[in-house]
């Protein structure tokens, strides 16, 4: 199938492009999961300059960055208006352990605060992707995060109609996929 580049959407601001990068390194459309392994993981994080070379990436931190991003999705989800309270609650749940496994400090200086993680290594990896995701939604605009709702797919995009309203990263694609389905399946339970 031949990529839709209407998908490609630019985010606002280099902080959403960071949670972005993050939620979309799942295996999308025929695409590589990048947080396959420690290797696949180790060699992410480099090409978003997260870490430095010889830094050592495992296997559970690989796992432990999947989940990170699961839930981080499930969020996003939400933003889209999926109504999952359970997925919801449980994505909340772990984003707060999160907060003190990967954790952030406030530098303050005359022209503002940023959120910056104390650790190095992996952990200080994924507290940057914290601390951009805080920055999204400091900025007000972490509603405008989303995840798309068509099951196989949830991209990861920034929302940037005019109320908000978009559920599908792709309308054309994504949200022509859903209403044929519901179609199909409202046809079915007709005949
Ligand atoms: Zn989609």
């Amino acid at each position: 199938m031949p990529m839709d580049t209407t998908r490609t959407i630019l985010s606002p601001s280099a902080a959403a492009e960071t949670v972005l990068a993050f939620v979309n390194t799942r295996a999308i459309d025929g695409s590589r999961e990048q947080l396959g392994d420690g290797a696949a993981f180790a060699q992410w994080l480099r090409l978003e300059g997260l870490t430095g070379p010889g830094v050592l990436v495992t296997h559970a931190d690989a796992a432990a960055a999947r989940e990170l991003r699961d839930a981080l999705v499930l969020v996003l989800l939400a933003h889209a208006g999926e109504e999952d309270d359970e997925g919801r609650a449980r994505a909340e749940e772990y984003l707060r352990r999160s907060a003190r496994l990967y954790p952030l400090a406030p530098v303050v200086t005359a022209s503002g605060v940023q959120l910056l993680p104390t650790g190095d290594g992996v952990p200080g990896a994924l507290a940057h992707v914290l601390a951009a995701a805080s920055d999204v939604a400091l900025r007000g605009a972490w509603m405008r995060l989303k995840a798309c709702r068509n099951p196989p797919c949830h991209l990861g995009f920034y929302d940037r109609s005019r109320n908000s309203s978009a559920a599908y990263c792709s309308p054309n694609r994504c949200g022509a996929q859903v209403a044929m389905r519901t179609y199909r399946t409202r046809k079915a339970q007709e005949e």
